[in-house]
């Protein structure tokens, strides 16, 4: 490592010691090193297979049942029910234990924060999360595992059993849109901080991009933690390029 990056790292670590209410927003890059491959990173899903992108937009996916039953088996087989926190996620509960961290706002999907030792009432997820299931007409809530045995035993596009609508997980797919109270708290949360960790996210996932100016308009100091540049890297203080399993543990003094 650069003896700049050092120095970058003893920096961002020192405004933590310093502060009181860090936030955080992660992205699918925190969790790639736990085997669960991003869209848009250079191993990216999408980067990969652009047609994979299709399952994830809510048009297709509510007008074409062989979408859905290529989704169905795609929540079977995700690389989500086996893996496990790594170091990047342990950093962040640490941060938590510490007293400092005011809230992890996170686009992702899979729960690995909670799992890692983070509390529900700090996480926001923007996108939802895939350990639950939802019925399109009704809106009923269900977890998960109970509907994926459904489909393991052959119903290939499981209607809601309360009402025979359209299921599908609990997540924000593209055409969809956001939860405004969940976003609202995730911008008051990050015009709150005092300093902000963009880890591991492109940040050109909108709203939740705009999380970042947010908090830097009202001064709090700006870590992009990222392997790959991104367009906001002109608003960073500081810019800390690597693995996000190596970086974060070092500047959340995490063991
Ligand atoms: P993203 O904004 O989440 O981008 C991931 C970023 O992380 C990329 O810039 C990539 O270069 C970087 N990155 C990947 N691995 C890294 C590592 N080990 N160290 C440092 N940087 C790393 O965008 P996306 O991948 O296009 O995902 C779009 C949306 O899809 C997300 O907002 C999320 O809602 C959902 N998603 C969730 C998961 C999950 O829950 N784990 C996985 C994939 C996608």
């Amino acid at each position: 490592m650069a003896a700049d990056d050092h120095a970058a790292i003893e920096q961002v670590r020192r405004w933590i010691d310093e502060a009181q209410r860090v936030v955080a927003l992660t992205g699918a890059g925190i969790s790639t090193d736990s085997g669960i491959p991003d869209f848009r990173g250079p191993q990216g899903v999408w980067t990969r297979n652009p047609a994979a992108e299709k399952l994830s937009d809510i048009r297709h996916y509510m007008a074409d049942p062989e979408v859905r039953r290529a989704s169905w088996r795609a929540r079977m087989a995700h690389p989500a029910w086996r893996a496990q926190p790594n170091s990047g996620h342990l950093a962040l509960a640490a941060l938590e234990r510490r007293g400092k961290l005011h809230a992890l706002i996170t686009q992702n999907i899979d729960e690995l924060h909670q799992v890692a030792g983070n509390s529900r009432e700090r996480v926001i997820e923007v996108h939802g999360t895939m350990r639950r299931v939802v019925c399109m007409s009704c809106g009923w809530l269900g977890p998960m595992q109970e509907t994926l045995k459904r489909v393991r035993a052959g119903e290939h596009d499981p209607p809601c059993l309360s009402c025979g609508g359209i299921l599908k997980s609990a997540t924000i797919s593209f055409g969809q849109a956001l939860v405004p109270e969940v976003i609202d708290r995730a911008m008051r949360a990050a015009e709150e901080a005092e300093v902000f960790l963009a880890v591991g996210t492109t940040l050109q996932v909108y709203p939740v991009a705009g999380t970042l100016p947010a908090a830097r308009a009202v001064g709090a100091k700006i870590a992009i933690l990222n392997a790959e540049p991104t367009p906001m890297d002109f608003l960073a203080h500081t810019l800390l390029s690597g693995p996000i399993s190596d970086l974060l543990p070092r500047i959340c003094r995490a063991p």
